[in-house]
């Protein structure tokens, strides 16, 4: 069989691309204090902050937008995007949202009381805020596993049903108004959830009276995950195993600028007729009119069509899961420290092991994520303490166990070459690891703070000599 595995597509429109020359990389990232989300794109060469958004459409997706039906109210793409979701998801009921915090606002103010907990297999920046936000606090219940960068798990985003019964034991069912399954697992790397934990999760739940949410976003790099590795699921398509994944849980939160190939949307489905009124009525409140929900007709349109397509056929996830193992292997070999195994979406930098002189309090992460710009201009993203946030309650720091730096692949946007140009970056990085510096905050905004903080040098420790 021959190796290489080409890009399923070509081009047809090119976004030009330059890079900018070192000095001006090192002015942009003071101008951006350090933070790699307040770069300007013109700043950037290979921009690996995100897959969200940050799709290619197709040309079927591009065709779709000149459909788009601009009513206000009762759009047809407004139905077509609804018979989309419920084909490939499998739930009867879709509130469209302009993206997927939007649904995290309206799951959690409409199901969280004051005081109640939501366990959840590790925490998600945007929707541990909203289930703050609603009064309700987050249990984390993920394998422990999942915060050990070397383990190799194959499912190392599965629920620890042990610690998923003491928080229910401790709180009581009725405190905890659902318990959100995200697969795979973000924050851990991208590490899928087992068809078999899912439904041992559901069934739990189901016994306890209490509701089981999926994060949606990634979920079909899940079903990928599942074909690949879960015994009597290797001769099943993604789509039939997404929809089996879907039959567990009562709703779902979907960032639709993930899997869905789309560059905005999202949206929340259920079962339950009365969390749907509900969620209808607050979508008017903070989205728009439960037929749009802060989307144009066009956007619709766009979604229906990347719905469809992220499962019409197995290639397209299949492309987009090694292209991000080529760049794994290819910063493997280089010796870098990487969250083991590859997970889906991106590739995690372990960068406690990366600069070791540094202690969590110097933001290793922020400051690995840095340099990797000024080396290459490859903008990538912090994924430890930074993002973690302060504690609700005690305003103290969370200390996450994992300090991980994030290479997301946008789909279908680049190519081979400028992967090997990026693990080529990273490559200078490695080797002038010793002499990067940590970071502090000299600007720290209230919530998500990652998005927004800026941030200084600490004066540099003598460097180690034991690298060159
Ligand atoms: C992106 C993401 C969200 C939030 O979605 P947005 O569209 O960015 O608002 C929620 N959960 C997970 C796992 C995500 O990756």
């Amino acid at each position: 069989m021959l190796k290489i595995q080409p890009e399923p597509y070509k081009i047809k429109t090119v976004e030009p691309l330059s890079r900018l020359p070192l000095d001006e990389r090192k002015a942009a990232l003071l101008r951006a204090g350090h933070n790699t989300f307040l770069l300007r794109s013109r700043e950037v060469y290979i921009d690996l902050l995100t897959d969200s958004g940050t799709n290619a459409m197709s040309q079927e997706q591009w065709s779709a937008l000149m459909r788009g039906d601009e009513a206000y109210a009762g759009a047809e793409s407004f139905y077509r995007f609804v018979e989309a979701v419920q084909e490939v998801y499998g739930f009867p009921h879709v509130v469209p949202t302009h993206q997927g915090r939007g649904a995290e606002n309206i799951l959690s103010k409409s199901l969280i009381r004051p005081g109640d907990v939501v366990p959840g297999n590790m925490y998600f920046t945007t929707t541990r805020l909203h289930q703050e936000l609603a009064g309700g606090s987050f249990a984390d219940v993920i394998i422990p596993e999942a915060h050990d960068p070397s383990s190799e798990l194959p499912f190392k985003g599965n629920v620890d049903l042990a610690k998923l019964a003491a928080v229910v034991k401790k709180f009581g069912a009725s405190k905890i108004p659902y318990v959100a399954v995200g697969a795979p697992v973000n924050m851990a790397g991208g590490q899928p959830v087992s068809m078999e934990n899912i439904r041992l999760v559901s069934a739990f739940c189901r016994e306890k009276g209490i509701r089981v949410v999926l994060d949606a976003a990634r979920a079909v790099e899940n079903a990928y995950f599942i074909q690949e590795r879960e015994k009597g699921y290797a001769g099943k398509s993604v789509k039939a195993i997404l929809l089996e994944m879907c039959s567990h849980f009562d709703a779902c939160a979907m960032s639709a600028k993930k899997d869905a190939y789309a560059n905005i949307g999202g949206f929340l489905a259920m079962r339950d007729q009365g969390l749907y009124e509900q969620a209808q009525n607050l979508c008017v409140v903070y989205e728009g009119l439960h037929t749009y929900g802060g989307l144009a007709g066009r956007d619709l349109e766009a979604l229906a069509q990347g719905i469809r397509e992220s499962v019409e056929k197995d290639d397209w996830i299949a492309h987009r899961v090694s292209q991000v193992r080529y760049l794994w292997k290819a910063l493997d070999e280089t010796g870098i420290p990487l969250m083991r195994p590859c997970g889906g979406h991106a590739v995690f930098v372990d960068a406690k092991e990366f600069l070791p002189h540094l202690s969590q309090e110097n933001l290793p992460a922020q400051a690995l994520a840095a340099a990797i710009y000024e080396d290459s201009g490859t903008r990538s993203m912090e994924r430890g303490i930074v993002s973690a946030g302060r504690d609700a309650a005690t305003g103290e720091d969370h200390k996450p166990a994992l300090e991980l730096v994030r290479l997301a692949l946008p789909r279908r946007v680049y190519t081979q070459s400028h992967l090997d140009y990026v693990a080529e970056g990273l490559g200078e990085t490695w080797r002038r690891r010793a002499r990067i510096p940590g970071l502090q905050f000299s600007y720290e905004p209230k919530y998500l703070r990652f998005f927004q903080a800026r941030f200084k040098p600490v004066a540099s420790k003598c460097p180690s000599a034991a690298f060159s």
